[in-house]
């Protein structure tokens, strides 16, 4: 079964929590969204290597607007400008920090 969150929503402050259908829950911290991004400007398109210098990411950057995109991924306008990011719901169940998914 495909993953697909219930809720998504701001969650303390510097976190996102989102909640999935199949009941599992998932906290990001804004600052490990916004280094998760997968766009051109971030990665790499051919070598996958990481664009993003680390310390880049200020450590205040959030969410301002989450839009879906298709049903399959939502995008994220953050605080610091980029809004080019489009998160796939498998990668943000797949980069899910939870001790659960980091063990599998
Ligand atoms: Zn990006
Ligand atoms: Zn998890």
């Amino acid at each position: 079964m495909k993953p697909v969150p219930k809720e998504v929503m701001p969650h303390g402050g510097n976190s996102v929590r989102i909640l999935w259908q199949d009941e599992h829950e998932s906290i990001y911290t804004n600052v490990y969204l916004r280094e998760s991004c997968q766009c051109a400007e971030c990665i790499h398109e051919w070598t996958g290597e990481k664009l993003i210098p680390p310390g880049k990411i200020s450590p205040d950057v959030r969410p301002i607007s989450v839009t879906s995109v298709g049903n399959y991924a939502v995008s994220i306008h953050f605080s610091d400008g980029h809004q080019t990011g489009v998160y796939s719901f498998d990668l943000l169940r797949k980069i899910c920090p939870c001790s659960l998914c980091q063990a599998a």
